[in-house]
């Protein structure tokens, strides 16, 4: 279900890449599905995720290219610690890979809610022990199931499953 157009997402200027400039969601995979999952953000976690702007930066590289330098400010300041070493600020970065233009078009949709998902719940992204990094993952795809994308979560955590049973019978 959807509950915006595309041109609202637009209009609001706050979590299509480049602030808008770009504004083509017809481009490649990647900016449809994104478009698809900013249409169907319930109210309340869209306007979460508006606040949430300027505490991550997009990185939706183009799939042809080789190589480039690429500034990326940073987004998230670690508070100052008197006694131990200080954490540097760093850039929080939704990085949509170009795999992601040949896989299926749910698995795309699927993907890129599923990171957004994350940015929603507030979940730690470094230094995860294993079973912390489980629990955030089934909150994730519980979330974007919760958002309509029930068919993309699943098809989702089966090529997951799949990857991770072939890594394990592989040494
Ligand atoms: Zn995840």
């Amino acid at each position: 279900m959807e509950y915006r157009d595309f041109s609202k997402i637009i209009d609001d200027g706050l979590l299509w890449p480049q602030r808008g400039v770009n504004i083509d969601p017809t481009v490649d995979q990647r900016h449809n599905a994104l478009a698809k999952v900013l249409c169907c953000l319930p109210e309340e976690d869209y306007g979460r995720l508006e606040q949430l702007a300027d505490s991550f930066r997009w990185w939706i590289p183009p799939v042809e290219g080789h190589a480039g330098i690429w500034p990326f400010h940073a987004t998230v300041f670690p508070e100052k610690v008197k006694n131990g070493p200080q954490e540097v600020p760093y850039a929080q970065v939704v990085y949509l890979m170009p795999s992601l233009e040949k896989c299926a078009y749910d698995i795309a949709v699927g993907s890129i809610a599923h990171e957004l998902a994350h940015l929603v719940l507030g979940h730690q992204i470094q230094a995860l022990l294993p079973e912390r990094y489980l629990k955030q993952e089934r909150e994730a795809w519980a979330l974007i199931e919760s958002w309509g994308f029930n068919r993309e979560s699943k098809k989702c955590q089966a090529v997951h499953e799949w990857r991770n049973s072939r890594d394990s019978n592989t040494l």
